[in-house]
């Protein structure tokens, strides 16, 4: 295993850096490195200017119009993405959905979505949780039922991430409620403009609709929806989940991050000297410090048996709960950093459309340190990650 970069990946990485030096507009970093929201037409902005280039899609096959990059150039573009503060991509139509149709979908499947999901025509949303259904996504409820050339579909899904925005939702149903859990579920597509849709918003800790509850009332769904075999869905479904825990460690965000505390406690006080003078501050920013680069070389381990074709198993579930932790541990230290410039609850901070309170550094923090709470619950809880681990490491 040889951890440098050859020739080769240091010239992709030059040409990535040129390219969002000049297209990623300085008030769009601006408000990434702020932590402001972007809204719809933000990210959309985003994805067109990736796709104009051919990166939007770069974990897709070729065939399908993607640019096929190898795990190396992945993690290179990911992670000067995060330095450049550039506007995440939104994962539900390209890097879940996508693989899913490419692997199951009809040739008619992939030829009317994949390029909608390029051009940005569709944004879709994941309806897999449910109110009693989340860890035990298996014991889901949502009840689709054939009648002529349609699914009749009822139940509820939550948590759904910018639901508000989607105009097609994927969703788990569940088609035989007689079968063993995992063997009645089927993955159907559904047009979000169906009448008997209800999107309601949940407002998270830090005061945004990030989430929703989507409500599915005798809603009739055309049975070409459904991707693949009927009752097959729980395959599919597990086959997208490894999909979404790609760039699980978060190694750029969390570099971004960390940056930013440095810069801030360069700024701040403590007894009348900068904060990262602070002897408890400095070693606590130390100890982070070092989980990441301990974190960066396994994930580079990972990313190297990756190159040389082993599908990643359980260190899968290492990165995504070391990830998550390094991430919160950094939120938390930014808290500390900005004092008591994070007490007061100012939601409006994350859509920049109030004067902070103090320095424009500490308006979002508060609400980023709430809103990340999420890091080490969803796309696998971490208890149940570790549980995977336990199982699969110690045989528990
Ligand atoms: C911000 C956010 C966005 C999300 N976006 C989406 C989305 O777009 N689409 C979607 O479908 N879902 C989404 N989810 C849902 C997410 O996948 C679930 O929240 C997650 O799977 C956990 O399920 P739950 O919330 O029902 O908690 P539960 O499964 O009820 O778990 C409650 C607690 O018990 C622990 N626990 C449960 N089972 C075990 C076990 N066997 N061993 C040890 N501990 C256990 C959990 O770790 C957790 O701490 C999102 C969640 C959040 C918070």
């Amino acid at each position: 295993m040889d951890l440098n970069y050859s020739d080769e990946e240091k010239a992709f990485r030059a040409e990535v850096r040129s390219f969002l030096a000049e297209n990623l507009p300085a008030e769009v970093s601006d408000k990434v490195r702020r932590g402001i929201s972007l809204g719809k037409e933000g990210h959309e902005k985003w994805h067109a200017t990736l796709n104009a280039r051919g990166w939007l899609a770069y974990n897709w096959p070729r065939e399908f119009g993607g640019a096929e990059w190898n795990a190396v150039q992945r993690h290179i573009f990911e992670e000067e993405c995060a330095a450049a503060y550039a506007p995440r991509i939104v994962p539900f139509g390209l890097s879940m959905l996508a693989p899913v149709l490419q692997k199951f979908g009809t040739k008619e499947q992939q030829d009317h979505y994949l390029p909608r999901i390029l051009s940005g025509d569709d944004w879709w949303c994941q309806g897999y949780s449910e109110p009693g259904a989340g860890s035990d996504l298996a014991s889901l409820k949502t009840r689709a039922v054939r009648d002529g050339d349609h699914y009749v579909v009822n139940g509820q899904k939550t948590w759904t991430t910018l639901g508000q925005y989607a105009n097609w939702i994927f969703c788990l149903v569940r088609t035989d409620p007689e079968a063993k859990q995992q063997e009645g579920i089927s993955f159907l597509l559904i047009d979000m403009t169906t009448p008997g849709i209800t999107v309601r918003p949940i407002v998270l800790l830090d005061g945004t609709p990030e989430v929703n509850e989507v409500f599915f009332d005798d809603v009739r769904v055309p049975v070409e929806n459904l991707v693949g075999e009927e009752n097959k869905g729980w395959t599919y479904a597990k086959y997208l989940l490894t999909h979404e825990r790609t760039n699980i460690a978060g190694v750029g965000f969390s570099q971004a991050g960390l940056d930013a505390v440095k810069r801030i406690a360069r700024i701040e006080t403590a007894n009348g000297r900068p904060l990262i003078e602070n002897p408890h501050f400095a070693a606590r920013l130390a100890q982070i410090e070092i989980d990441l680069m301990a974190m960066a070389t396994t994930n580079m381990r990972i990313i190297s048996q990756a190159a040389s074709g082993q599908a990643p198993g359980v260190e899968s579930s290492m990165l995504k709960v070391k990830g998550t932790i390094i991430r919160q541990e950094i939120n938390d230290l930014t808290r500390r950093a900005v004092g008591p410039y994070a007490m007061p609850f100012a939601s409006e901070a994350v859509e920049g459309d109030n004067a902070p309170i103090g320095p424009d550094y500490a308006g979002p923090v508060a609400a980023h340190y709430f809103n990340n709470r999420k890091l080490s619950i969803f796309g696998g809880s971490n208890e149940i990650q570790r549980g995977i681990i336990a199982k699969v490491k110690m045989g528990g």
